[in-house]
């Protein structure tokens, strides 16, 4: 088998892309990443068995987290970008390595490649499928997308200078874990668990990160149509990249766009006050391929998701940055002080035109924690009436696949006494329906990117506490939650780690579950796949 990854929803065949991935990955891409993350493990093995402090290893630890988010789909497809990046991480494991006397290492720790050739060999067995047991194969992996996923949070919350130290010296124990054999299937299913106790503080540093550099999420109406001028489409998560790129647009005559999971940057105070920050271009990730033709202008992805662009003349308006890359594409790095300079992109994006108009209109978002908690009384009252009779929490992804019309349909379907608290690109599926409102509560309330499904989580524990209910599985909330990726596999491990039982998880259940994996988080968590809508939602508003 030349490749094989399952880390998405979207693998081939439920099962596992075992040629080239449906994500657009080849298997030398996919044996890059296989290598890179078995040489993170060596690092994390040196760093447990060294009995290093993660407080006194900010070079590694940061270069751990990039190397963990590059990993994750549609996050970075260039070979040139992830050899440099394991050689670099193999030189980190090697600093630190030689600094210390351990002994009994692991291979992970002492590996060595010298050339492409050698890099490729040893990457062929040590990928995903070097776990013979599928069960411990399965926990493994799950903890391990766990991480990218917290990387990618934790990432974001350092290009704002925000960093906790126990998140790293988790990363470091659980990536040291994955390699050591003695462990139970027991003993990893609570550290899966110990993951999401983990992704939610990584979540609550970022939320305390944009929230006190670009202040609380407020309402907001966001515009979809477009201006005459050129412009940037800029796309992915991280703030300081917008905020960088808006600075550095101001008074250019180049408008800036948000698309897929940048939309949320419009809700914070200190990003919409740009003027030429002037709307969200196109719906989710996977519309690119269409959105980025009818764009025109410059594009600039901060993150994931890439799709590979259909033609030269696209790939040339591509520009990628931080953990994200892509072949051809121009990629920009920040300085010593994590400044970037965005001028390529800006001079290309003048000399281009400006958008096609595709859809007009706006979209309301903002209902973060401090929004929502500021209508606390309405909500409340607007329960206790009976005007409100369940909330359905719809956070996640979007994706290419058909199937996803089930959540366009069941937000269609849901009696319009209900209401949906969103976050992550699968508001895409039914945030233009005009669904409404009660009392002047919208129907649907986005919370923000897929990182903001913690100001879900803080919501509830606020209805909660309003309710005087002592459990949150008590609160008239279903959890019917999408995924795609592997940000979404820390957010369903942080909600597991919170005790939510009973989540509905779909399209499709992860092909990295094993059958008995699967059965324990059925039978301790009550997770389930979806069924038609109609079975659904007589089986939520029962
Ligand atoms: S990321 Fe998803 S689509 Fe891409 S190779 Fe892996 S499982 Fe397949
Ligand atoms: S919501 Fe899901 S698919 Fe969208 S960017 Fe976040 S993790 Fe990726």
């Amino acid at each position: 088998m030349s490749m094989f990854c399952f880390q998405c929803q979207e693998t081939a065949a439920g099962k596992g892309c075992a040629v080239r991935g449906v994500c657009g990955k080849t298997e030398d891409i996919a044996r890059l990443q296989d290598l890179l993350i078995y040489s993170l493990k060596g690092v994390a093995e040196v760093v447990t068995k060294g009995g290093f402090n993660a407080a006194s290893l900010s070079d590694a630890n940061h270069k751990v987290l990039s190397g963990l988010f590059m990993t994750i789909t549609n996050a970075n497809f260039d070979g040139e970008a992830l050899t440099q990046k394991i050689k670099e991480i193999l030189a980190v494991r090697d600093t630190l390595r030689n600094s210390v006397n351990i002994a009994n290492l692991h291979d992970s720790a002492v590996f060595t490649v010298n050339s492409p050739l050698e890099m490729d060999e040893k990457a062929a067995v040590v990928g995903v499928l070097s776990t013979e047991n599928e069960d411990i194969r399965s926990l493994r992996e799950m903890i391990i997308y766990g991480l990218k996923g917290m990387a990618a949070y934790a990432e974001h919350a350092l290009n704002i200078g925000k960093e906790d130290f126990e998140i790293y010296a988790f990363i470091y124990e659980a990536l040291s874990a994955a390699l050591d054999d003695t462990l139970s299937v027991d003993e990893l299913v609570a550290l899966t668990l110990k993951t999401g106790e983990y992704g939610v503080k990584a979540m609550a540093l970022l939320d305390g990160a944009n929230t006190s550099k670009y202040g609380n999420p407020e309402i907001t109406t966001v515009n979809i149509g477009v201006k005459n001028n050129p412009a940037i489409l800029i796309s992915g998560h991280d703030l300081v990249d917008l905020e960088q790129l808006l600075i550095q647009t101001k008074d250019s005559g180049v408008d800036v766009y948000t698309h897929g999971e940048m939309l949320p940057a419009h809700y914070y105070p200190k990003l919409k006050k740009y003027p030429h920050l002037v709307g969200n271009y196109g719906g989710a990730w996977w519309q690119q391929l269409t959105d980025f033709e009818s764009f025109k202008g410059a594009i600039l992805f901060t993150t994931n998701c890439i799709v590979p662009p259909r033609s030269e003349e696209i790939r040339n308006r591509i520009f990628t940055t931080g953990s994200a890359g892509y072949p051809g594409c121009v990629h920009i790095s920040a300085d010593a002080d994590g400044k970037k300079d965005f001028s390529k992109v800006i001079e290309l994006a003048k000399t281009l035109p400006s958008p096609v108009e595709i859809e007009t209109g706006s979209i309301v978002g903002g209902f973060a924690h401090n929004q929502v908690i500021a209508l606390a009384d309405k909500v409340v009252d607007a329960v206790k009436s009976g005007a409100i009779k369940k909330f359905f929490v719809m956070a996640g992804c979007d994706g290419r696949m058909k199937n996803r019309n089930y959540y366009t349909e069941f937000a269609k379907s849901l009696p319009a006494d209900t209401i949906i608290l969103t976050a992550g690109c699968a508001k895409y599926r039914y945030n233009k329906l005009n669904l409404g409102d009660i009392g002047g509560i919208p129907r649907v309330l986005d919370a923000g990117q897929c990182n903001d499904s913690y100001s879900l989580v803080l919501i509830a524990l606020k209805l909660k506490e309003a309710f005087g209910l002592s459990d949150i599985n008590e609160l008239p909330l279903a959890f019917n939650i999408a995924w795609y990726e592997q940000k979404a596999v820390i957010v369903l491990l942080a909600l597991l780690y919170l005790g939510i039982k009973n989540i509905h998880l779909g399209p499709t259940l992860p092909g990295f579950l094993s059958p008995n994996v699967a059965k324990v988080l059925i039978e301790n968590f009550g997770i389930s796949g979806i069924d038609s809508v109609e079975n659904d939602i007589k089986t939520f508003m029962a």
